[in-house]
């Protein structure tokens, strides 16, 4: 029985495991321009730990888990960690979102260890622009690291990208144009305001906005999708890739949100956009036992709210850095 239900009902099956605060990359949407101040290595939590506080999520309800970042890839040994989740019992997917530019090394690795579902965040297609986007020439990197995906034999491999007005909106019939004989989804997801990201209102390029430019040229058929599910799926009609949208600026999709976050430093965060969190990882090091660490966890539940703010007031808060989050 799920036990993790909050003050308004809803059902957490999903947890986002953030397992590092840094990354390889420097995209400006995600890191501030004048950097963060990374986590000690002591300041995060051991693989240990996250195994230990994810059984007690998995034992109350939690079926799903997501690994992040930062770029989760940077943490050494990430398979072993995979290896040690994928043993807990109830828990039925495994995913992982990475920006790929390691997963060339890694796809086979982590397939093994029980990874099952990848999102690969890539905002651009072409050289220039992923280098000025990112800050890294990297590109080539991240299309290896699909092919070794795809060659891997993911059961889901999803392609984020993040669609800012006059930034990458001249590219989005690209996306779908290159990946649209593939058994890929691309995935186009509306600009969220984060501390220091450069957020601004006319910078969104909303669901609607990016549906018109993509029908131009496709017929969009929707698909059925999980009660929970962010995004809104469709079939590309006579084509085997699939188009979806993440819509929270322009959709919101609060009223039927699952989703749980703990972050590298050992914090549980209750809505990615709500600011207050609950610090497990002393209670842990002190010696908590799993049901004091059920008692935070519902406590973070009791004082989740009901939905996100509106945008501006989102990007007004004092609230992590998406990379301190892992989005
Ligand atoms: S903003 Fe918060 S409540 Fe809304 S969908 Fe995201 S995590 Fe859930």
């Amino acid at each position: 029985m799920n036990s993790l239900v909050d003050s308004f009902g809803r059902e957490h099956t999903y947890l986002r495991i953030s397992v590092t605060d840094k990354c390889n990359l420097r995209c400006f949407y995600c890191m501030p321009k004048e950097g963060i101040v990374w986590k000690r290595r002591e300041e995060l939590l051991e693989f240990e730990e996250i195994f230990r506080i994810a059984k007690v999520f998995v034992e109350r309800g939690i079926d799903k888990i997501r690994l992040t970042g930062g770029e989760p890839l940077m943490r050494r040994d990430l398979p072993s960690l995979a290896r040690m989740l994928k043993s807990l019992g109830g828990l039925k997917t495994l995913a992982m979102t990475t920006n790929a530019t390691l997963l060339a090394d890694y796809a086979d690795e982590l397939k093994a260890a029980g990874v099952s579902h990848l999102n690969i965040s890539i905002d651009s297609l072409d050289r220039m622009r992923f280098k000025e986007l990112t800050g890294r020439d990297d590109l080539k990197r991240v299309v290896d690291g699909i092919e070794a995906a795809r060659r891997a034999g993911f059961a889901s491999i999803k392609l984020n990208v993040v669609a800012i007005a006059g930034v990458n909106e001249d590219e989005i019939l690209d996306f779908v144009d290159q990946f649209k004989n593939t058994e890929m989804n691309v995935r186009f997801i509306e600009f969220m305001p984060f501390r220091d990201n450069e957020w601004q209102i006319d910078r969104v390029l909303t669901y609607k906005e990016m549906r018109d430019k993509i029908e131009q040229r496709f017929e969009l058929v929707p698909l059925a999708a999980e009660p929970s599910s962010v995004a809104k799926d469709f079939a590309l009609k006579g084509y085997t890739g699939t188009v979806s949208f993440v819509t929270s600026m322009s959709e919101s999709f609060c009223s039927t949100c699952n989703r749980l976050r703990l972050t590298a430093d050992g914090s549980i965060k209750s809505c990615l956009f709500f600011p207050a969190e609950i610090n497990i990882k002393d209670r842990v090091r002190s010696g908590a036992t799993d049901q004091e660490i059920a008692e935070m966890i519902s406590y973070a539940l009791l004082r989740k709210p009901e939905a996100h703010p509106p945008a501006e007031e989102i990007a007004a808060q004092q609230n992590r850095t998406m990379i301190e989050i892992g989005g």
